[in-house]
């Protein structure tokens, strides 16, 4: 008899997260401080906000083209070809936020058994994505100051990888790649006809050096953007994503069968806020960096974040998930190592939230530490 509740074989190649768990945790409790939410506290700038009014008003409320509307592609190759040099003829698709670009990535791209190499502490998307569509993850180790070694991203290259994913600013450790590294990596990833995947979704927030993008030095590269973190839009769903032409055509074919489009009045509000000047947030997310690594650098083995608005110590006696216990015993979300890591050493603090609380939260991480 058919079980009519089966559930596809694939499925069981994931499972929960364990960000879920933790917000499940923190749903329980009373006034938490929650240090473990990758979005910002600032808010959708207003005239983002009204653009969006205005397109649900004047009813632009239908579906677009599935590449995105014109305006929009148009927006965002006028600011590669002022980023890049690039010249006006590339396919940009918009997609439901970069969560969307790396779902049609990974199933336009990955075939069961094909390797996809990944750094590891990495994005909890990816292995996942990866491993629905029957391919393997890869993880190369770059701890402990979470800097890339190219020679073991060339080490972990065998005849069955079909690509790579970096992310600079990466979440969860903050960490940036800096350009010698972008360049190195495109060598060997030249060498070997590799694609790379480039998640770029925390570019704005890039405290100390110049952002550099692994596009500027791969032109096999799929570049992906989004508003969720540099807006705030992240309820909103919006990203893009724009690379080799063949790859763009079959990734925009599936989004025509799945997604269908990002969110019309959405699309009508990103145009406005590629010309938002965020640079207040993002200063004010220095700050919330510098007293994360002055109050933590005092208790715990920190590397330094450049960047995105993470920082990943290293959990005291090397027991992460033994000290987030505690910590939310305490009041304090934070998320264990294990979560984005083959390891479970260190803890992921998010430190987007107000200067009060992160003040409070993190003084309760050096207590318990002491
Ligand atoms: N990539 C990274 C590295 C992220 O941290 C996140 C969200 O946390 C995403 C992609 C997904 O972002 P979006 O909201 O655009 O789907």
């Amino acid at each position: 008899m058919r079980d009519i509740y089966q559930i596809a074989d694939r499925m069981g190649l994931i499972d929960a997260s364990g960000i879920r768990k933790v917000f499940d945790l923190a749903a329980k409790m009373t006034d938490p401080i929650n240090l473990s939410i990758g979005q910002p506290d600032f808010d959708v700038p207003n005239p983002v906000k009204a653009r969006a009014i205005e397109a649900i008003q004047s009813g632009f409320n239908k579906y677009t083209q599935t590449q995105g509307m014109a305006e929009l592609r148009d927006a965002l190759a006028r600011q590669c070809t002022q980023e890049f040099g690039w010249s006006g003829d590339r396919d940009y698709l918009v997609t439901s936020g970069v969560s969307g670009a790396l779902v049609l990535a990974m199933l336009t791209l990955v075939n069961p058994g094909d390797e996809v190499v990944i750094l590891d502490p990495y994005f909890v998307m990816y292995s996942h994505l990866i491993r629905l569509a029957g391919g393997i993850p890869i993880a190369v180790d770059t701890y402990d100051d979470f800097q890339v070694n190219p020679q073991r991203i060339a080490d972990a290259i065998t005849d069955k990888t079909r690509m790579l994913i970096v992310n600079s600013p990466a979440n969860p450790t903050g960490a940036i790649m800096p350009a010698s590294v972008l360049s190195d990596i495109a060598d060997i990833a030249a060498k070997r006809d590799l694609l790379v995947v480039s998640d770029e979704i925390y570019l704005d927030f890039c405290y100390d050096e110049p952002f550099a993008s692994m596009a500027s030095y791969y032109g096999n590269t799929l570049l992906m953007r989004g508003f969720s973190k540099s807006h705030a839009m992240t309820g909103w769903r919006i990203g893009w994503v724009t690379g080799p032409k063949p790859i763009l055509e079959k990734m925009t074919m599936l989004q025509q069968y799945s997604f269908v489009c990002a969110p019309s009045i959405v699309q009508a509000a990103a145009i406005e806020a590629l010309s938002c000047d965020m640079s207040a947030q993002v200063a004010a997310y220095k700050k919330k960096r510098d007293m994360v690594c002055e109050t933590l650098g005092k208790a715990f083995d920190l590397s330094r974040p450049g960047g995105a608005f993470y920082a990943f110590p290293a959990a005291p006696g090397g027991d992460a998930t033994s000290f987030v216990t505690e910590a939310i015993s305490r009041g304090v979300l934070i998320i264990p190592g294990n979560v984005f890591s083959a390891r479970d050493t260190h803890f992921r603090i998010s430190y987007a939230t107000t200067d009060e609380k992160l003040k409070e939260g993190l003084d309760i991480l050096v207590d318990i530490a002491s």
